[in-house]
């Protein structure tokens, strides 16, 4: 099955083909715990690999004169100065009384913000290339795209190479790469179906919990189900990560969300857009046909109705948060902006013509509901953090291509901001709220005195002009501060090939 195809029939006719879209999404698409409990470390020694991206490696480094925008939400302070002490934050205060201790690296960062670094729990470390259903593992550019974008913690929501994910988690944190945090989320837990090579069909509810045990017994620190897996399937998988203290997540389109909320899961990824609680007849344990039967449904729905205020009500009784990938949907909607040509150079010229191509052909398609369900999506999301729901926020490379990490992680924080949350919230969303989510908002998440120096540096204001984000100019990850511009430069025509 051709991924071109493919993506003339997500965008063909009114009834716009969201799961057929999303199925290329997918298609496109230690110890465990330790992670949550880990104080901030620096690798005890970094290759001549990562070396090369260092811009600054000091035992005190003193971030002087800087805009902050902690996490937590509160307004922005001006002319502040952080003290990062080994991989700590030691101190945040005004400049002008937070001297620097004796012997440290002062940098004058006059106009730039601080953000704590972004944590994102939407991310692969694949992305899809060619025409046929498989996915190439990006093992070399996108972690450290990752990280120059900002992020310094991720979560993998769902795994193609997942011994290679594991490898490469190790590497990071031993210093050989570059890279972000990450949690490392297990292979897909899916249901015959899918189409895509590389994923296991599960045959019954212990196949389902079986295979949490043999991933979290490997390394694996998180779980993803998909589609077609069943409410039994579902529900075991659940309840064999929950007694290992890990957490489960699901792009979901057979099991309601209703039913998942029920079941105990931890997290919705994408949002109202994949619920299949508004598809009329809907039988159980099916993904409903034909493949836009739920974007049809939410298309029909209103997001300010009953149904839906009563689906936000279970979900945050429940404690279930829900998972923003505007960044993805975005590439879907006609008439929307182009990815920023700096992506455009990560990539090799075969993926940038097949995004480009995708785009083009996505730009024609007159009839297309995209835009009414992306607006609906946003109004849902706020609807959703309104009434108290954990909303976390990742960029998902999937699709037909076109979503680069780093810089769609930033994009995804701008779109945060078009649905109508502050700056200071789209911020915390990708920050303090995915930090809670992982259970690490102790350690990251935040810019306060004893947790984890994991900081992002940008030109400009983001709290006033959110596009500042873009403008990365430091990311510090357990102290040690990364020149985000040098990692974006060594990923340059790498994207689509590896
Ligand atoms: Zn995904």
């Amino acid at each position: 099955m051709h991924l071109a195809h493919r993506v003339a029939r997500w965008s063909a006719g009114s009834g716009m083909a969201l799961v057929t879209l999303v199925t290329l999404a997918a298609l496109a698409a230690s110890a465990p715990r330790l992670a949550a409990q880990r104080p901030a470390q620096r690798p005890a020694q970094l290759s001549a690999e990562t070396r090369k991206y260092v811009a600054v490696d000091a035992p005190v480094v003193v971030l002087q004169h800087v805009r902050l925008v902690d996490g937590t939400g509160a307004a922005p302070r001006d002319d502040q100065t952080v003290v990062v002490t080994g991989a700590t934050i030691s101190a945040v205060g005004p400049a002008a009384s937070t001297p620097a201790p004796a012997g440290a690296r002062v940098l004058d960062l006059a106009g730039r913000t601080v953000l704590p670094g972004l944590v994102m729990v939407h991310e692969h470390l694949f992305y899809p290339t060619g025409t046929v259903p498989i996915y190439n593992e990006h093992g070399y550019s996108f972690p450290r795209l990752y990280l120059a974008g900002g992020a310094t913690t991720i979560r993998t929501a769902g795994s193609m190479e997942p011994y290679t994910d594991i490898n490469l988690r190790a590497m990071i944190d031993t210093g050989a790469i570059p890279g972000p945090h990450i949690d490392v989320t297990g292979p897909y837990l899916e249901g015959p179906g899918l189409g895509l090579y590389q994923v296991h069909a599960l045959t019954s509810a212990d196949d389902a919990a079986g295979m949490v045990r043999y991933w979290a017994d490997h390394g694996a620190t998180s779980f993803k189900a998909y589609m077609h897996v069943t409410r039994a399937e579902l529900g075991a998988a659940i309840a064999e990560a929950h007694r290992r203290g890990l957490k489960l997540t699901a792009h979901l389109c057979s099991v309601t969300f209703h039913e998942a909320a029920a079941l105990g899961i931890d997290d919705l990824e994408h949002g109202i857009l994949v619920a299949s609680d508004f598809v009329p007849g809907k039988q159980p344990d099916t993904c409903p046909a034909p493949a836009n039967a739920v974007a049809n449904s939410i298309a029909a729905t209103d997001m300010a109705g009953e149904a839906v205020t009563g689906l936000i009500r279970d979900l945050v009784a429940h404690h279930v948060a829900v998972t923003s990938t505007l960044a993805i949907f975005e590439t879907f909607v006609p008439h929307r902006p182009t990815i920023y040509q700096r992506a455009l150079d990560a990539m090799t010229p075969e993926a940038r013509v097949q995004y480009l191509q995708n785009r083009a052909r996505i730009g024609e398609d007159t009839a297309s509901s995209w835009t009414v369900l992306f607006r609906k999506e946003m109004q849902f999301e706020r609807a959703f953090a309104a009434a108290g729901g954990l909303l976390l926020a990742g960029s998902d490379p999937t699709g037909y291509g076109g979503v680069v990490p780093g810089y769609s992680n930033q994009r995804q924080i701008e779109l945060l901001v078009e649905s109508g949350f502050t700056p200071v919230e789209a911020i915390g969303i990708a920050t303090l709220n995915g930090a809670r989510y992982l259970g690490r908002a102790d350690h990251i998440g935040t810019v306060a005195p004893g947790k984890a120096a994991d900081l992002l540096v940008v030109r400009g204001d983001p709290a006033t002009h959110i596009q500042d984000v873009e403008n990365a100019e430091l990311v510090v990850k357990d102290g040690i501060a990364y020149d985000a511009q040098r990692l974006f430069e060594s990923a340059r025509g790498t994207v689509g090939l590896h």
